[in-house]
């Protein structure tokens, strides 16, 4: 009998500074923001670190491993195709997802209008039901760099289930 217990849970993390003139997309929908989060690709941080979560979960390496950020042909990448390939790696590895729970950390944008929007979009990226993700936002309270509106974090965590 396999000593491996038939689900996994990951952890991804990201963050990105929050620059002038870049579109704010966030799960892939987009925010109305004078400023956006910068980056070589589309600068998604919420499924650049849902991508995390799973890559962790099924035992894999980072997004960083599969997109690296120094390639030109990934500049402007729209990060669904991150989290897509991040769940078809997994499923290539024997995983299915069970729930991504995801948490917003920053002071601007405001997400709470769009938190039911995000939710529904990272589902149908992620090709799983609304009530398989979580999206939560929440402010650094005014400290640092994320506090001081200069930067959005995302944490997120994923379950997989064995195929
Ligand atoms: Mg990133």
């Amino acid at each position: 009998m396999s000593s491996t217990p038939p689900f996994r849970i990951g952890l991804g993390y990201d963050i990105h500074p929050l620059v002038g003139g870049r579109p704010c997309i966030l799960g892939g929908v987009a925010i109305p923001s004078d400023v956006g989060p910068d980056g070589h690709s589309d600068a998604d941080v919420l499924l650049h670190a849902a991508a995390d979560a799973v890559l962790g979960a099924a035992g894999l390496r980072d997004i960083g491993y599969y997109f690296p950020n120094t390639d030109p042909g990934l500049k402007g990448l729209d990060s669904a195709r991150i989290l897509e390939r991040a769940i078809r790696e997994a499923g290539a590895a024997g995983w299915q997802l069970g729930n991504l729970d995801i948490v917003l950390i920053g002071e601007r944008p405001k997400v709470m209008a769009y938190v039911e929007s995000i939710r529904a979009s990272v589902a149908r990226i992620a090709g799983i039901q609304p009530n398989q993700v979580g999206i939560k936002a929440t402010t650094n309270e005014g400290m640092d760099s994320i506090g001081q509106g200069k930067a959005l974090a995302v944490q997120a965590v994923c379950l997989v289930f064995a195929k």
